[in-house]
């Protein structure tokens, strides 16, 4: 079943049921300051659930377009972890609850394709519950006929939601499908997230919480008025599921991508790999890092991101540098982006035809991003290269940060490059050396500026700046994030 098929397969089973269809929101999260961007499907309804907002309906559903960049070091090592991805979601607002969920998700999961659904084998399905949450196991259990031993219970860090703040919060219910045992050992998903693959977390919004001092730590205030329903539900991977490939970059929206950066790079692409991310040769790990950061850039430019040196344009710069290097390492020296950009979209323009109307402005940026980052590569590479041969036969586990400021000074070379090239080769970065020749710099700068203004050097303030320097945090590219569930 096309991915396409799937998305359209479960808004048309929760407009069935009463469900408004409301469209995704844009990829930048620009309504939230904590933020950058959308990472599940209940961001937009938000002030619903907070009770900010009165919803124009009781029951939505939606196909939300999420990033997650603190996925990023999983892409092509699990079998699931995209940097975009696209989350299934329903909801209610004081409307329906836990019966009512749970039911709708069996429905759709196991009704036969023939009739609308997605035919999953019942006998493969797995649920978690929250520790005490024996109302969720009776529904799974008297109401659906799950099994008493394919319901686990776990813990707050699993199976409970919250902001992270005072406010709703509750417990959870994940679908997990059990692949067989080509992907991992018996034992549940407990035991192996891989072979069970989690596909759909259930969250009943249940109480106030308040005294958060950490996602596990808090206080139970009282339970809402009104209870809510958010869920979401990975199309990728149960696109994976449904299509019988391994991982979420063998979907029909991805493969194409993948499989054109192995025939550029003259890689047979699973050949060295079996079922078993985990176990993957990193040939086939750095081919669908490619496809999914492709892919990520593509949808990034295409809600108006462009690349930059900070925030959400400095996520972007990021992964379409990780892709231009996986490329470089698989012995493609030439721009790829001209060749496996227009793959992407053909693979997304189908659900998101503005893709290939904006496709001009879209290539732009990225064309232009690659032309500049293989110029920085081609300068900076060679010294880089020097620098860790020399570090290697002084027999020194470290870079200095004297080199590594000198590449990002002179040739514009990205820190966190340096730092993954150095690490790859099995060096480390003197990173704190690097920070204080960075903040002397910035002191410098400073002062210059001070003195363009005033029309001499004050030293003093120069002076200040460098004493006071210490260690200034290197927050690199992590985004601000926040776990929504
Ligand atoms: P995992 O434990 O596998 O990292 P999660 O528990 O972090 O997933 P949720 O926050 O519960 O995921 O998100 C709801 C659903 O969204 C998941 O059940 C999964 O189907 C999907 N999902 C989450 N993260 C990703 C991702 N990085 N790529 C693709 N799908 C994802
Ligand atoms: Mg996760
Ligand atoms: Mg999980
Ligand atoms: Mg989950």
């Amino acid at each position: 079943m096309k991915t396409a098929e799937i998305k359209r397969r479960f808004l048309a089973h929760f407009a069935a049921n009463g469900h408004t269809v409301v469209p995704s929101a844009p990829l930048p999260a620009i309504d939230d300051p904590n933020l950058l961007f959308i990472n599940a499907g209940m961001v937009q309804f938000v002030p619903f659930f907070l009770g900010q907002r009165t919803p124009p309906y009781d029951r939505a559903a939606s196909v939300q377009k999420c990033i997650r960049t603190p996925d990023i070091d999983e892409v092509g090592k699990t079998s699931r972890h995209g940097t975009f991805f696209q989350m299934n979601g329903n909801f209610s607002f004081g409307d329906y609850f836990k019966a009512g969920a749970i039911p709708l998700a069996w429905e759709l999961s196991t009704k036969p394709v023939s009739e609308g659904g997605f035919g999953l084998d019942a006998d493969r399905i797995w649920a978690t519950v929250y520790l005490d949450d024996d109302e969720a196991i009776e529904i799974w259990h008297k109401t659906v006929g799950l099994p008493l031993d394919r319901i686990v219970r776990r813990g707050k860090r699993d199976n409970y939601w919250s902001m992270g703040i005072p406010g709703p919060a509750g417990p959870c219910s994940e679908l997990y499908y059990d692949r067989g045992p080509a992907y991992g050992p018996e034992g549940g998903p407990d035991v192996d997230e891989d072979r069970f693959l989690e596909f759909w977390n259930l969250v009943f919004m249940q109480y106030e919480i308040a005294d958060v001092t950490s996602k596990e730590d808090f206080r139970v205030v009282r339970e809402l008025p009104s209870k809510n329903i958010d869920t979401g539900m990975g199309l990728e991977r149960i696109a994976s599921i449904l299509q019988g490939v391994d991982n979420l970059y063998e979907i029909d929206e991805v493969r194409p991508i993948l499989a054109l950066a192995a025939e550029l790079t003259g890689k047979e692409y699973g050949a060295k790999s079996g079922h078993v991310a985990g176990e993957s040769h990193p040939d086939d790990v750095r081919l669908r890092v490619i496809a999914d950061h492709v892919r990520t850039a593509l949808m990034l430019i295409g809600d108006g991101v462009t690349p930059s040196n900070e925030g959400r344009g400095y996520v972007l710069r990021r992964i379409m540098r990780r892709a231009i290097r996986a490329m470089r390492l698989l012995g493609w020296q030439e721009p790829a982006l001209p060749l496996l950009l227009p793959v992407a979209r053909d693979c997304m323009a189908p659900s998101y035809p503005e893709l290939a109307t904006d496709f001009d402005r879209i290539s732009q940026y990225a064309y232009a991003e690659e032309d500049a980052f293989l110029s920085t590569l081609r300068a900076g590479t060679t010294i880089l290269d020097t620098a860790i041969s020399t570090a290697k036969q002084q027999g020194s586990p470290t870079l200095s940060g004297d080199q590594a400021f000198q590449l990002h000074d002179t040739y514009g070379f990205p820190i966190d490059l340096t730092l993954e090239i150095a690490a790859e080769q099995g060096l480390t970065v003197d990173a704190d050396g690097f920070r204080r020749l960075m903040a002397d710099q910035r002191a410098r700068a400073k002062a210059d500026a001070k003195a363009r203004k005033t029309g001499h050097a004050d030293l003093s303030s120069y002076r200040s700046a460098l004493d006071a320097g210490g260690p200034v945090e290197f927050t690199g590219y992590h985004e601000v994030t926040r776990e929504s569930r």
